[in-house]
């Protein structure tokens, strides 16, 4: 079995993001148009496990995908995932919390959108956003962020103990294709909307941002919750870079069909 994902998956204790190239190709198959020329078998053999988690029933898996603005997150659900049934995927996007969600425990709102067993669960955001946007913003106090990792690290080992496989990734992007990417926003009709003019406050707290995603991953990044840092300046290399992560993650859990009734072989249908 190929194992591509080592390349990318975070070893605990070991990160160093400043190293991570976002323009890198590293392993890829071959330039744009060759590897690009394998997503389609790929989409098809994501689809075909998905089918068989869904038929199981047993177990599920949770796909986190974190990542500052216009890195990707929402291009990687449309190509990476755009071939599975919907009616096993589960995605959401966490925006700010609202009224009622902030009432509660940062959890809260994020435990219910986890999958059922079967599902493929997405997060557009997720959990880590209480240890990202909210330290650099100052949403809370530091003890209280601080004590977060440590909640996370338990709540997700509590999610992988009751039969949920739990896969986090970084969209890690440089801050010039950020601005190349934002300069493209504005200039289309169809993308504009996308915009927001806090999307630049991010740009001016890059560094934050960056120290605050090393702390979140490093803190985080267990065996059974890893985590993979993925370049993704180049849309292509990202699409294939998540896709082998979720299929080579799927393989291993090698989802089975559930056993038959006996006695099908001899069935006659008049
Ligand atoms: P796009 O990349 O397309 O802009 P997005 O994920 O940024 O998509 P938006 O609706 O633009 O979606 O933004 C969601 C916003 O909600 C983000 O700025 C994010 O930081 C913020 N957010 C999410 N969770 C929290 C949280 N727990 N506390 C504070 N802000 C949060
Ligand atoms: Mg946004």
């Amino acid at each position: 079995m190929a194992n591509d994902r080592k390349r990318w998956r975070v070893e605990p204790g070991r990160l160093d993001l400043e190293r991570v190239d976002p323009a890198s190709t590293a392993g890829a198959p071959g330039d744009k148009a060759t590897t690009m020329a394998q997503l389609p078998a790929l989409s098809e053999r994501l689809a075909d496990l998905q089918g068989r988690l869904w038929a199981e029933g047993q177990r599920s898996l949770l796909v986190v995908l974190q990542a500052l603005d216009a890195a990707g997150k929402d291009g990687t659900v449309k190509h990476v995932f755009s071939g599975l049934n919907p009616m096993g995927v589960h995605a959401v996007a966490f925006q700010q919390p609202g009224d009622e969600e902030l009432a509660h425990d940062f959890l809260w709102r994020v435990h219910r959108e986890a999958p059922r067993r079967g599902q493929v669960g997405i997060f557009n955001r997720s959990h880590y956003e209480d240890v990202l946007v909210v330290r650099v913003r100052d949403l809370v106090p530091p003890k209280v962020w601080r004590s977060r990792y440590r909640t996370i690290r338990h709540f997700e080992q509590g999610l992988v103990s009751e039969g949920t496989t739990v896969v986090k990734i970084f969209l890690h992007i440089s801050r010039e294709e950020q601005a190349r990417r934002f300069r493209q926003r504005l200039a289309d009709p169809a993308k504009r909307w996308k915009f927001s003019a806090a999307d630049l406050e991010v740009r001016t707290k890059w560094d934050d941002y960056m120290a605050a995603y090393h702390d979140a991953i490093s803190k985080t990044a267990e065996p059974d919750a890893p985590w993979y840092v993925v370049p993704a300046d180049r849309k292509w290399y990202r699409n294939w870079a998540v896709s082998r992560i979720l299929i080579e993650t799927l393989e291993e859990l090698d989802p089975q069909y559930p056993p038959e009734a006996p006695g099908l072989d001899q069935l006659v249908i008049e």
